[in-house]
């Protein structure tokens, strides 16, 4: 958790000597709270208040990063509890686990079919992060050919899961510049783990019993020149999890107790499709870092990348599409024009619902700072005037060869006005969007 000003204050001088250029120690405290100088200027700080200052403004949970370039997976760095106070800023990594016992050919289509798993989503592209492949067959040879064989058929960031270091040893050679997780660290073998991470400069994840033990094992790990560690806790049932991963993530905000401030990983023990996908969304929502599942079907992975995609998503601030025209299939100066807001739920539905209809029509985006419909309208960001302007501004006179202009049901009593202000004449769409493709099919 920031300092606060008060917080700073304590540990400067309070001789409000001036040499830093403020007036008061308390001024200058403020000022580091906000951001707005820095601790070098005061020339009488302890060392000891310097080293409580920086460590403070370390984040409490530490940013680790698996993999590298575009697609690499960052996890922790978060800051507070829940999403309402300000955003969670690292999404929760999704992991498919990959057993080593599978041959060639299943591997492959296993392989194939996760890497299908892409989606898009109001504009954005939702998948899966990570591949875990694990040491089940507990054959050196056997890992290593499986990880060579999915490292060269997916660029997916990866983990290396086994219980023997020197398994990963060989097998990390096939992972040249991917930096994979390796996982399989504990209290007893944690020597040659920490070893191995250290040589490949990879995140380690710790397996520990509970958070007593996950604490003394972070600590050593970091001691030992370990920076990027992610927390495993023992299998001990979705209830005890969520209680130990509220706690950890209360006690690193709060607290500022640095041992458990590491990203904390789970594997879902459930079986059946439903059971793993209730299990994995109730991870994603609290505060689990990376989640490793096993099921690789469309139907289980959608809605687990939609819960995350919505969790994650900045409270504060709608997701948009810029506010501009969209032509929707193959249009032509007869083709429709209808005009809606720029949040990016109300675009998609829009459009897809315009798309079913099969009438090509020009969507023109208002500018609504991302509100739906009648928020934007209540808001007073889709008035008469600014569709008007809109409808000037974007060039869509010169597109059609008609002044006709469908407005949203629900913002009706704007027909009047609109007309007045624009010179197009209004027709009023359905409420709902599901009402689209038959009001256009029927719009002359
Ligand atoms: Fe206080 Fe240090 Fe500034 Fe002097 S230089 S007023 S001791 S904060």
């Amino acid at each position: 958790m920031a300092l606060t000003g008060l917080d700073i204050y304590k540990l400067l001088p309070k001789t409000n000597c001036k040499d830093c250029g403020f007036a008061t120690c308390l001024a200058f405290a403020m000022a580091l709270a906000q951001k707005k100088a820095s601790l070098d200027k005061c020339p009488h700080v302890s060392a000891q208040a310097k080293e409580a200052l920086e460590s403070a403004s370390q984040p409490p949970i530490k940013l680790v990063t698996i993999g590298s370039g575009e697609n690499k997976l960052e996890m922790g760095n978060e800051t507070v509890m829940y999403r309402h106070e300000q955003k969670f800023y690292h999404p929760a990594g999704i992991g498919i686990l990959i057993d080593d016992t599978l041959t060639e050919a299943e591997l492959a289509d296993r392989v194939a079919k996760i890497n299908a798993l892409s989606f898009e989503r109001v504009g954005q592209k939702i998948a899966p992060d990570l591949l875990c492949i694990r040491n089940s067959s507990h054959d050196k040879n056997q890992f290593s050919r499986v990880v060579r064989q999915v490292a060269s058929s997916s660029q997916m960031n990866l983990a290396l899961y086994s219980n023997d270091a020197a398994a990963i040893t060989e097998a990390i050679k096939a992972c040249t510049g991917r930096r994979p997780l390796i996982i399989g660290a504990e209290a007893g073998r944690l020597d040659a783990f920490v070893k191995l991470a250290k040589e490949n400069n990879a995140p380690l994840a710790v397996s520990c019993a509970n958070l007593e033990e996950a604490a003394q094992l972070t600590d050593r790990i970091k001691k030992s020149g370990v920076e990027e560690i992610v927390i495993n806790l023992g299998r001990e049932g979705l209830a005890r999890h969520i209680q130990d991963f509220t706690f950890a993530r209360r006690t690193a905000l709060k607290k500022s107790f640095r041992p458990l401030g590491y990203p904390i990983m789970a594997f879902t023990g459930t079986d059946g499709a439903d059971l793993e996908l209730a299990e994995a969304i109730t991870y994603v929502m609290k505060y689990t870092s990376l989640i490793m599942v096993k099921c690789v079907e469309k139907d289980f992975m959608l809605p687990l990348l939609v819960a995350r995609q919505d969790i994650y998503a900045d409270p504060q601030k709608p997701v948009q599409v810029e506010p501009k025209i969209y032509e929707v299939g193959k249009v032509t100066k007869d083709s429709p024009v209808a005009v809606t807001t720029n949040f990016s739920i109300t675009y998609f539905t829009v459009a897809g619902e315009i798309e079913a209809s099969k009438v090509p029509t020009y969507i023109v985006c208002c500018d609504s700072e991302g509100m739906s419909v009648l928020t934007a309208w209540a808001a007073e960001k889709f008035t008469a005037e600014k569709i008007a302007d809109t409808l000037k501004k974007s060039g869509i006179e010169t597109m059609v060869a008609h002044k006709r202009v469908i407005i949203p049901g629900y913002v009706s009593v704007l027909s009047g006005k609109l007309e007045e202000v624009s010179g197009w004449k209004v027709s009023v769409g359905p409420r709902e969007a599901s009402g689209i493709p038959v009001f256009l099919r029927n719009w002359k």
